[in-house]
């Protein structure tokens, strides 16, 4: 399953996030650093409006949407590369998944006291970049010595490794994170490039959390986030953890009520959900019926028979066709029938690149 680590100073409100992403009180906020020690693992489902709309239309019994989960790491902090803090353990942590959500406060509050005693996100993000990018650095050097070894006896592999690790050493000793090396990266050796499972080569979703009243807008410590996001091949997203929370126990009726209240269309959890899949260059088809509606998450870019694989792999070997339906036809024709009738029920076979929000049916030998 996909996998996104919050990473994040003590006290910029990552507990906040992750109690609100999962909707319990398993992960205690409290207000002192290093009290989460294990990290905590939430399953999330991803919110997906269209779903319930199809769902509606076929009468389907049971909706089964995508699932997200987080990956709550506490304890880095200056010196986690060297150990201080929770240290190393936690960057191993990071290493399994398959995007790092940075979290930055945004927030001012002098009940809550800051680890490096001021209020500044961008020196935030920085202090917990560069320990991803120190330890990077110590397990690449570390790793380097054999490579070079093995490459000169006449490894191929190694000798790849061995000239993608330089090019990995020369960003990183340039105080530049891995990822800014991706498009020296050709689609050949990137396959090799992610099995070096560089800390700083993860996708990275930078999020800013604010004040209750900065919600709907962002406010001027958000607005210096989103800039350097941009610079630094980042997305990032404005979130106010606190209301979240608060939402996040909350019925539906009751939510929509207190979102209303606050001039918001959403919470800010599905933005962050949303721009954590789009990170990753991922979207949704639907399988439709009376049983079940059901997401399905794939790759921009996937062929039918690759969608397909996602349901079973047997779906893909054996694929003969696939029938869409767009999701804005199924919807306006309400189901499957209408649309048939209209002619929006397609036939597309394996060469068939899926789109987000395809309702589809596949056929298989
Ligand atoms: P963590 O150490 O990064 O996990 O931070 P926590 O989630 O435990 O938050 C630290 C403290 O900041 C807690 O007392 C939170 O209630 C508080 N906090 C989190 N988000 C906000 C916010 O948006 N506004 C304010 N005023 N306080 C917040």
């Amino acid at each position: 399953a996909l996998k996104v680590a919050i990473v994040g100073l003590p006290n910029v409100g990552k507990s906040t996030l992750f109690n609100a992403l999962t909707k319990t009180a398993a992960a205690q906020a409290a207000n002192y650093p290093f009290c989460t020690i294990e990290p905590n693992t939430g399953d999330v489902a991803v919110p997906e409006p269209r779903l319930d709309a199809l769902a509606e239309i076929a009468g389907s019994k049971e909706i089964i949407p995508s699932r997200i989960t987080f990956v709550d790491i506490a304890g880095l902090v200056r010196g986690a590369s060297k150990g201080e803090g929770l240290g190393n353990q936690f960057l191993a942590n990071i290493r399994d998944c398959d995007a790092v959500a940075f979290v930055a406060r945004c927030f001012v509050d002098d009940d809550i006291t800051h680890v490096e005693n001021r209020i500044d996100p961008i020196s935030d993000l920085e202090i917990i970049e560069t320990e991803l990018m120190l330890a990077d650095l110590e397990s690449l050097e570390r790793r380097r010595v054999q490579m070079e070894k093995r490459a000169k006896g006449g490894d191929k592999d190694s000798q790849l490794s061995l000239k993608l690790v330089d090019l990995a050493l020369s960003k990183l000793n340039a105080g530049k994170p891995a990822r800014t090396a991706l498009p020296d990266v050709s689609k050949e050796d990137r396959k090799a490039w992610d099995m070096l499972q560089l800390l700083t080569s993860l996708p990275a979703l930078y999020v800013a959390n604010v004040d209750e009243g900065s919600a709907d807008k962002g406010n001027e410590l958000s607005d210096l986030v989103a800039k350097r996001a941009a610079e630094d091949n980042a997305k990032s997203v404005v979130i106010s953890a606190r209301i979240d929370a608060e939402l996040a126990v909350l019925d539906a009726e009751e939510q929509a009520e207190f979102l209303e209240g606050l001039g918001l269309s959403e919470p800010g959890l599905n933005r962050l959900i949303r721009e954590a899949y789009a990170l990753l260059g991922l979207q949704s088809y639907f399988t439709v019926g009376p049983k079940e509606a059901r997401a399905w998450t794939i790759h921009i870019g996937d062929t039918a028979p690759q969608a397909a694989g996602v349901i079973h792999t047997d779906f893909e070997k054996g694929f003969i066709r696939a029938e869409t339906i767009a999701y804005e036809d199924f919807v306006a024709l309400r189901g499957e029938a209408k649309a048939r009738e209209a002619g929006k029920l397609r036939a597309e076979g394996k060469s068939y690149v899926v789109k987000d929000g395809d309702v589809m049916n596949f056929l298989f030998s």
